[in-house]
């Protein structure tokens, strides 16, 4: 079999798995089924780690103006933010902005525009509102499937809802407007797993390269780009790599549950804490397959990876937008345990509709995926059998603080 990158095999590979993939439902665990017999058919030993998770299925989101004129108002569940009584809530609506202490109301209906963390959400919930409508906030996106972190539990629940951007505009030019929010949701305990493949190094063993890439979807999307793509373009990459000699050992990961706080990731380097200085590096692999797009990789790490990527950007000819940082995706989770990581994505048209229904196969071609995995791919063959392992383990402060940022802030994670 060719030992070349095949984007058109990786796009078969994705239209295998491309169905809703939901953390803890039966269409994510089908695609670790698929995932884990083809590793097993290209002769990687394979580990199946499951763990708990929280999971939730809306079973019904509403949204009425009662007052001054009836009309219903089409909407989304927030997953796992709790449920209204069966008749909804009921009061006025206000406009609070993205929760100005000006705007700040007790009670009430609060219609919200902009981004929640942990700190602001722990601030609203002392207003005790009785729902939030929150906004979305590009004009052409339908109401995005979002979830809250069950870490913001401990502060209280207020149910949320999403409606679109026109829609909350409407609401929002109302007077004195009287409205009804409804959401009932399940929300209960399940388990999600990680799948394990794993080709020890001739030369190396002990030297273990990640490749990681997450195999859920949001609720009610296939996810083809999110991240469909980037396990096509992981599964040719192991299949590449399965046909020939690795001086280190190169082991590949499908993460569950990444949707729902990167649970999947964050179990991992829990249960392997003690093994992971054996980690010399996490390539992670999220959000693939535009046709028409561009690369960036994501760098928690020193200068030598950034340096490094951008130079071979160059020898390839294919343009990267290489930044230090951090990427909301499981390669932070790994960062955070002191392991530098790179994470690839190619952003583009279908990339503004992540997590709607609109993240389809439509604007997702083997071009794309066969671009992103030729450099991954060449980046791989160096590093995995480099005679000497090229890169510092460092993680800059600058990007420490991202991590710390980003896991107390916004996530309501305790770090130790
Ligand atoms: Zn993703």
């Amino acid at each position: 079999m060719s030992q070349k990158f095949s984007g058109k095999r990786a796009y078969r590979f994705l239209k295998k798995i491309g169905f809703i993939r939901f953390a803890g439902s039966s269409g994510e665990l089908e695609a670790s089924k698929i995932i884990a017999e083809s590793f097993r058919k290209m002769g990687y030993s394979v580990d199946i780690e499951e763990f708990k998770i929280w999971s939730y299925r809306i079973i019904e989101a509403g949204l009425e103006v009662l007052e001054p004129n009836y009309r219903k108002i089409p909407c989304r569940g927030v997953g796992l933010t709790g449920s209204t009584s069966k008749d909804g809530v009921v009061d006025e609506l206000v406009y609070v902005e993205d929760g100005g202490k000006r705007f700040l109301v007790k009670d009430k209906i609060w219609l919200y525009y902009g981004g929640l963390d942990a700190e602001k959400y722990r601030e609203i919930v002392k207003y005790k509102p009785k729902a939030l409508i929150r906004v979305e906030e590009n004009p052409s996106r339908n109401p995005a499937f979002t979830d809250m972190p069950v870490e913001w539990w401990k502060y209280g629940k207020i149910p949320m809802i999403r409606v679109k951007y026109s829609d909350a505009y409407r609401l929002m030019r109302l007077r004195k407007a009287k409205i009804r929010v409804k959401l009932i949701q399940n929300e209960f305990e399940t388990l999600s797993r990680n799948i394990v493949a794993e080709k020890v190094g001739i030369k190396y063993p002990d030297e273990v390269i990640i490749i990681g890439a997450h195999y859920d979807s949001e609720y009610g999307t296939i996810g083809a780009t999110d991240n469909a793509g980037g396990i096509a373009v992981m599964m040719e990459l192991a299949r590449i790599f399965s046909l020939k000699q690795n001086m280190r050992t190169i082991r590949f990961i499908a993460f569950g549950a990444e949707e729902l706080g990167l649970r999947g990731s964050r179990n991992y380097v829990k249960i392997h804490e003690r093994e992971l200085e054996k980690v010399k590096l996490m390539v992670n692999i999220d959000v693939q397959g535009s046709g028409i797009g561009r690369i960036s990789a994501i760098i928690s790490g020193g200068d030598d990876i950034k340096n490094y990527i951008e130079i071979l950007g160059k020898e390839l000819g294919i343009s990267i937008r290489v930044s230090q940082g951090i990427a909301s995706s499981d390669s932070t989770s790994f960062a955070w345990k002191n392991v530098p990581s790179i994470s690839f994505s190619r952003s583009g048209g279908p990339t503004f509709f992540m997590h709607t229904e609109k993240d389809d196969f439509r604007h997702v071609d083997p071009f794309g995926l066969e671009l992103s995995g030729m450099l991954i791919e060449s980046f791989l063959n160096r590093i995995v059998n480099a005679v000497e392992y090229p890169f510092k383990r460092e993680i800059p402060e600058n990007v420490k603080k991202n991590i710390k940022e980003y896991f107390e802030k916004r996530m309501g994670i305790e770090m130790k």
